[in-house]
C-alpha cells in the first residue's frame, strides 16, 4: 500500500464535512463523503453500503473506484459475504486477501480481482446497525492502524449522517414513489408520550425561525414559491434596512457595517440564483433557503479564520430573518382541520396554544420524549402523543390521515378502513371504561384495608377544575405557574398573575392549592428571556434563576399571597432546591413579602411553604429540609434524571430512563422517612402518580398525597382500590430487592394482570 497520509484526523474530518454540508441533499453528501474518503485514504476503491430492513439486504449507495460490470442495484443478502461479516459482528475487518477468506462470497457484478485487501467498517448509530463502509486496495497488506482509526472516525460521524438523513426520511432505498404505498399500515415506531389513540389529519408546524428544523418538501408550482420567497426576502431587506438606519443614530460606523454586509449578501444575485435554482428543482423555499445558507456557512466555517467564522454566525442569523418571513406568511394562512394532529420536528408550548383547544387531538414530536414538558402537557390535556419519532420525515404526516397510539408510541400513515375500524374500536372502549370510572367520583381513595392517600391534581395549561370535580380530586397539588408566563411575549404583570391566582383559588373552594413559583430554564424556556446553555438541565433552572432574580420572585410571591386572601394559607412550592441556603432564602423572602401585605392593610395568612425533591442533595438533604419548612413534594420527573444521569429530553437514552429504577425508589423512601421524621406531611407530583405500575409502589412507600393528571386520576383511583396496603409493601420489598427496573416493571404488570387491571395499561381493555 503506498502513500502516506499528510492531513491529521481532524482535517479530514473537516473536509468531509465542509463537503457533506455543501451538498444539496442526503444522497450526495454520502457519494461525496465516499469520494472524498477514497481520495484522503490511501486505497483503491471505496463503497458504502446501507442496511434496508425491508429487504433484508445491504444496498450500495455510493462507492468510488468500484468496477461494476452490472446494470442492477448492487444488493447483498443480510449476513452475506465480507460485508455481513462486518454487519454480523459489528466490528472493523481488516483483511490482507480477501478472496481467500472463508466468508467471501465471489460476486459477479463487480471485478473485484483488482485489489486484495480490504477493510469493512460498521455504521452504527444509537447501538442500532445502519450500514457498512468498504474500503478495498491492491496489495497483499492490512490497511494500517492509523488509517483504520481515522476511518473509525469518519464512520462514527457519517452514522450521525445517515442517522439524521433516515429520521428526515430523505434516505429511501426501496422505491417508494409515494408515502401510502410504504406506510399502509406499517407502524412508524417512536416513543409512547401520553396514552390514548387518536384518529385525525396531520398538521406541519414549525419551531419559528429554525433553519435545522427546516424539512424538505417538494412542490409542483415553481413560479409562486419563488414569488413567495421574493417577497418574504424583500420584507426581510426592508427590515434590514429600518435596523440599518437606526444602527447608523446608534453606533459607530464600523459597528453599522455589518448591516451593509448583510444587506449586500440580500441584494446579491448569487444569493437569489441559488434558492431560485433549488427551487426550480422542486424543493420549496423554505427548503431551498436551508440547502443555500448552510452551504454557505460550512465554507466560512472550514476556512479556520476567526473573522470568517463570526461570518458564518452572520449568514445564519441572515437566513432565520429571511425564514421569519416565509414563515409568518405560512402562519396566517394555516387552518386546523377539526381532528388536528399536530407534527413538529419539536414541540413548543406555545404551538400547542395556538391550536383550538377542542379541535387538537393528537401530537406527533420528531424530538423529546416521554419525560419532556410538551408530552406531559399532553398527559394533562388528555392528548395521546408520540415523541422521538424517527425514520420517517414529518413531512410526511403532513395533511395525511393518521392514527396514533400513545400506549406504544405508534403512527400510522393513511390507514386502511380495516386498522382504522380497529383502532375506533379501542378507542370507543377507552371511553366507556372512563364513563364507567366516573362512578368512583366520590369514592375515597382507599386501599381494601382502608389505607387513604389523597389524590390531588397537576394544572396550569388550562381551567381544569370542572374536570377536577368530576373526577373527585382532593385539591391542586401542583400548579404550574411558568405555564403563564410563557402565554404572552413579556413577563406578565403582578396584577395580571393576581387575576389567574385567584382564578384557580377560586374554582377550587375549600381545597387545598399548591402553587409552584416561576420553574424556567431546562427544557422550559420563555420565549422573552431566552436561557442559553450547553447544559441547561445543569444550568441556571428554577429556584436558581428566580433568586438571582428577586425582582420577579417577588412579583410573583406578592401576587400569590394577595390572590388566597379570604382563603385561608396557601401552599407555596418552590422548584429544583439544591440546597438548605436556597430554601431558607426564599422562605426570607416569602415572609418578607407577607410582611409588606400586612403593613399595608392586606390581612392574609403566610403561606406554608414547602419544597420540591427533585435533586439527589435533596434527597440527602430532606430531612432539614423538613425541618425547616412546612411540607415536601417529589418531582419524580427531575428526580429520575438527576439520580439516573439521565436528560429527560432526549430520546436517545429514553431507555434509560425508568422511575421504577430500584436506585430511584430508594430515593424515594428516604425522603418519605426524612418528612415523617420531622412531623411533616410529604407528596408526590411527578409523573410517577400517572403510572398505574408506580402507583402501587407509592403507596406502600407511605406518601401522603398523589398528583396527577386529572384525566388519569380515575384509573389510578381504581388501582388503589384494587390492592391491600400489604400486598403493595411487599411487592416494594421485592422491587427493592431487585436490580434492574426491567424486573421491577414485570414485577408490577403481572400484579396489575393477577387482579385484572392488565387494560389499565394497553390500549382498549382486554
Ligand atoms: C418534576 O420534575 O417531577 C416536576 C413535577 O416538575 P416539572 O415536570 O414541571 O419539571
Ligand atoms: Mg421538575
Amino acid at each position: 500500500m503506498s502513500g502516506v497520509n499528510h492531513l491529521t484526523a481532524q482535517a479530514i474530518l473537516r473536509k468531509v464535512n465542509q463537503a457533506v454540508e455543501a451538498a444539496p441533499s442526503p444522497s450526495t453528501a454520502l457519494a461525496a463523503y465516499v469520494s472524498l474518503l477514497k481520495e484522503l485514504i490511501p486505497c483503491s476503491a471505496a463503497a458504502l453500503f446501507l442496511c434496508d430492513d425491508d429487504s433484508g439486504e445491504y444496498v450500495l449507495v455510493a462507492e468510488e473506484g468500484l468496477p461494476i460490470e452490472s446494470e442492477e442495484f448492487i444488493r447483498i443478502k443480510y449476513g452475506d459475504g465480507l460485508v455481513g461479516l462486518v454487519a454480523e459482528k459489528e466490528a472493523l475487518i481488516n483483511v490482507s486477501c480477501f478472496a481467500s477468506h472463508e466468508q467471501y462470497i465471489a460476486d459477479a457484478r463487480v471485478d473485484e480481482s483488482l485489489f486484495d485487501s480490504f477493510l469493512g467498517l460498521p455504521i452504527i448509530d444509537g447501538a442500532a446497525l445502519l450500514g457498512v463502509v468498504v474500503l478495498y486496495a491492491e496489495g497483499k497488506h492490512i490497511f494500517p492502524d492509523e488509517w483504520c482509526s481515522i476511518c473509525l472516525t469518519l464512520t462514527v460521524n457519517l452514522a450521525v449522517l445517515v442517522a439524521q438523513a433516515k429520521a428526515k426520511g430523505k434516505l429511501t432505498m426501496t422505491a417508494s414513489p409515494n408515502c401510502r404505498a410504504r406506510y399502509k399500515d406499517q407502524a412508524i415506531s417512536a416513543l409512547p408520550g401520553a396514552p390514548g389513540i387518536a384518529i385525525g389529519k396531520g398538521v406541519l408546524v414549525f419551531p419559528e425561525a429554525d433553519l435545522d428544523a427546516v424539512p424538505d418538501k417538494e412542490i409542483k408550482d415553481a413560479t409562486s414559491e419563488i414569488k413567495r420567497f421574493d417577497h418574504a426576502l424583500t420584507q426581510a431587506k426592508e427590515g434590514m434596512i429600518a435596523l440599518h438606519n437606526r444602527a447608523k443614530e446608534t453606533f459607530s460606523a464600523a459597528e453599522s457595517a455589518i448591516f451593509d454586509a448583510y444587506l449586500r449578501i440580500l441584494d446579491s444575485r448569487t444569493f437569489s440564483d441559488k434558492v431560485h435554482d433549488i427551487i426550480r428543482n422542486g424543493q420549496w423555499a423554505e427548503g431551498a433557503l436551508r440547502c443555500v445558507i448552510k452551504a454557505q456557512v460550512a465554507q466560512f466555517e472550514a476556512l479556520d479564520d476567526p473573522y470568517l467564522s463570526e461570518r458564518a454566525d452572520d449568514l445564519s442569523d441572515l437566513g432565520r430573518r429571511v425564514l421569519f418571513f416565509l414563515q409568518e406568511k405560512e402562519k396566517e394562512t394555516r387552518t386546523y382541520p377539526e381532528k388536528t394532529i399536530l407534527v413538529s420536528e419539536s414541540l413548543t408550548a406555545s404551538a400547542l396554544l395556538e391550536v383550538p383547544h377542542e379541535r387538537l387531538i393528537g401530537i406527533v414530536s420528531a424530538t423529546g420524549s416521554a419525560n419532556a414538558h410538551i408530552a406531559i402537557l399532553a398527559r394533562a390535556m388528555g392528548i395521546p402523543a408520540i415523541m422521538g419519532m424517527h425514520g420517517v420525515s414529518v413531512i410526511d404526516l403532513s395533511d395525511k390521515t393518521l392514527v396514533l397510539d400513545g400506549y406504544y408510541g405508534q403512527v400510522y400513515v393513511s390507514p386502511s378502513r380495516a386498522l382504522k375500524r380497529e383502532f375506533q374500536s379501542f378507542s370507543k372502549e377507552e371511553s366507556e371504561l372512563d364513563a364507567e370510572l366516573v362512578a368512583l367520583k366520590d369514592l375515597p381513595a382507599e386501599t381494601l384495608d382502608n389505607h387513604k392517600v389523597s389524590l390531588l391534581i397537576n394544572t396550569g395549561l388550562h381551567d381544569d377544575s370542572r374536570l377536577a370535580s368530576c373526577v373527585g380530586a382532593e385539591g391542586v397539588g401542583l400548579y404550574r405557574s411558568e405555564l403563564l408566563f410563557m402565554r404572552e411575549n413579556r413577563f406578565p404583570s403582578e396584577n395580571e398573575q393576581y387575576v389567574a391566582y385567584k382564578h384557580l383559588i377560586d374554582s377550587f373552594p375549600n381545597q387545598p392549592i399548591t402553587m409552584r413559583t416561576l420553574d424556567i430554564g431546562g427544557d422550559k424556556s420563555l420565549p422573552y428571556f431566552p436561557i442559553q446553555e450547553d447544559n441547561p438541565f445543569l444550568g441556571w433552572r428554577g429556584i436558581r434563576v428566580t433568586l438571582d432574580h428577586p425582582e420577579i420572585f417577588l412579583q410573583q410571591v406578592r401576587a400569590m399571597i394577595r390572590a388566597s386572601e379570604g382563603h385561608g394559607p396557601l401552599k407555596m412550592m418552590l422548584p429544583m432546591v439544591t440546597s438548605l441556603f436556597e430554601a431558607e432564602e426564599a422562605l426570607r423572602l416569602i415572609i418578607q413579602v407577607h410582611q409588606e401585605l400586612l403593613e399595608a392593610g392586606i390581612a392574609v395568612e403566610m403561606p406554608s411553604v414547602g419544597t420540591m425533591i427533585e435533586v439527589p442533595a435533596a434527597v440527602y438533604q430532606s430531612y432539614e429540609l423538613a425541618k425547616r419548612l412546612s411540607f415536601l413534594s417529589v418531582g419524580s420527573n427531575d428526580l429520575t434524571q438527576y439520580v439516573l444521569a439521565v436528560d429527560r429530553n432526549n430520546p436517545r437514552v429514553a431507555d434509560y430512563y425508568d422511575s421504577l429504577h430500584p436506585a430511584v425508589l430508594m430515593a424515594l423512601q428516604q425522603v418519605v422517612k426524612s418528612a415523617h421524621k420531622a412531623g411533616k406531611p410529604v407528596g408526590i407530583c411527578g409523573e410517577m402518580c400517572s403510572d398505574p405500575l408506580s402507583v402501587i409502589l407509592l403507596l406502600a412507600l407511605g406518601f401522603d398525597s398523589l398528583s396527577m393528571n386529572a384525566r388519569i386520576l380515575p384509573r389510578i383511583k381504581w388501582i388503589i382500590r384494587s390492592f391491600t396496603l400489604e400486598t403493595a409493601q411487599e411487592l416494594l420489598k421485592e422491587a427493592l430487592s431487585m436490580h434492574d427496573p426491567r424486573e421491577v416493571r414485570q414485577l408490577l404488570e403481572d400484579a396489575l394482570e393477577a387482579v385484572g387491571l392488565g387494560g389499565l395499561i394497553r390500549a382498549g381493555r382486554q
